[in-house]
């Protein structure tokens, strides 16, 4: 359903107020043309000039300000097409301009509002014809000057390159709003860093790659210590903040390939591609020094501390998800001796816990 909040109606409203202007401005050629050897009474012509050169205008102001700025403009869009077919009557349906006009319109309702406009638009036009025979009286005009024909050219030749455009920049728009929802649908909101989804489907990935190419890789699995604890002390826009300096922390400390997400809560997870345990342990351990660094001087008492669990890449494993259980079960020990500090696991091994000579 179309959403017709005076936004997305306001959008609509502007991007069909260059379009009219030109067309309504280039159709007056023709229908002057067409209709000047008819001998129009005086109040057609003001009724012309006012639709080729006063009602874009009009049309756009009345719709900005309307409480339903999708709807108003439909509405003008029907009277387009209303005056559209009064013209194609008054010039008495001389066939070039006529059609030039009832078919640059069409193509404008289908672009605006499809099917639906389509049909409306031509009913509306057939009344417009019924309503010019009525006061100008009927008229079969079939024949074509060769300045009417010229007049019809800025028309047909402007009007569809200036619809033309308007459908590409709005395909360029919608692309554009495509890949930021495709970007916002793969980030966690409050750090930015990847969400667990789309971290998964890239360590599928690089298991795979890994595993035709042998190359060495690295999984690492982040948590907070005593979180929870740091969210009752200090509450959680505290809490938050510390989420989001751990994930700066984590964009500032590791390499363009890396891959680095939220897992969820206050775990984070990395990839280390092309990475080797003692390099990934020592990349590890520089974090967790430096978050173990931090003071904040308006909380002096806070705290911040990381249990890290290690797995590096090896032919047994199965699957991802066996990497990762690997991963987390050499957090779980770092947790279970005491927190604060990086553990790798080897081969589906117990994880061993790193120690750092002196
Ligand atoms: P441990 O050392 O064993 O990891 O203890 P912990 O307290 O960190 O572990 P636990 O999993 O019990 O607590 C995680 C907490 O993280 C619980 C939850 O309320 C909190 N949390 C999860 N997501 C968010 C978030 O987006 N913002 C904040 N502020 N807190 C969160
Ligand atoms: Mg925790």
């Amino acid at each position: 359903m179309i959403d017709t909040r005076s936004g997305k109606g306001l959008s609509f409203v502007r991007r069909i107020y260059l379009p009219r202007i030109i067309g309504l401005a280039i159709g007056l050629f023709s229908v002057m043309a067409a209709v000047a050897p008819l001998h129009m009474p005086n109040w057609a012509w003001t009724l012309l000039l006012f639709n080729g050169l006063a009602w874009p205008h009009v049309a756009y102001q009345w719709a900005k300000r309307s409480t339903a700025p999708y709807q108003a403009e439909q509405r003008n869009l029907l009277l387009d097409s209303l005056m559209g077919g009064f013209w194609t009557a008054a010039m008495h349906f001389n066939p070039l301009p006529s059609v030039t006009i009832l078919s640059m319109m069409t193509m404008n309702n289908v672009a605006a509002g499809g099917k639906r406009l389509l049909l409306r638009g031509a009913l509306a036009q057939v009344v417009g014809m019924a309503v010019a025979c009525t006061l100008l009286g009927p008229g079969l005009q079939l024949h074509a000057t060769p300045l009417q024909v010229g007049a019809c050219l800025p028309m047909l030749t402007l009007y569809p390159l200036a619809l033309g455009w308007v459908c590409y920049q709005l395909a360029i728009k919608l692309a554009e709003h495509k890949r930021r929802l495709s970007a916002l649908s793969r980030t966690d909101s409050l750090t930015g860093l990847l969400n667990h989804g789309s971290w998964k489907d890239l360590l599928l990935l690089k298991f795979q790659s890994c595993r035709q190419q042998q190359l060495p890789a690295v999984v690492a699995l982040i948590d907070i210590d005593h979180f929870k604890a740091i969210n009752d002390t200090y509450g959680h826009v505290v809490g938050d903040c510390v989420l989001r300096q751990l994930s700066q922390e984590l964009k500032r400390s590791l390499r363009e390939d890396d891959l680095a997400g939220r897992y969820g809560g206050d775990e984070f997870c990395v990839i280390l591609p092309g990475t080797h345990e003692a390099q990934a342990c020592q990349a590890m351990e520089r974090l967790r020094e430096r978050v173990g660094a931090y003071r904040n001087p308006q909380l002096p008492d806070l705290r911040i501390s990381l249990s890290i669990g290690l797995s590096a890449f090896h032919p047994a494993l199965d699957t991802p998800e066996h990497w990762l259980e690997e991963a987390d079960k050499a957090l779980y020990a770092a947790k279970h001796q005491g927190r604060d500090q990086v553990n790798f696991a080897r081969d589906g091994a117990s994880p061993i816990r790193l120690v750092y000579p002196e």
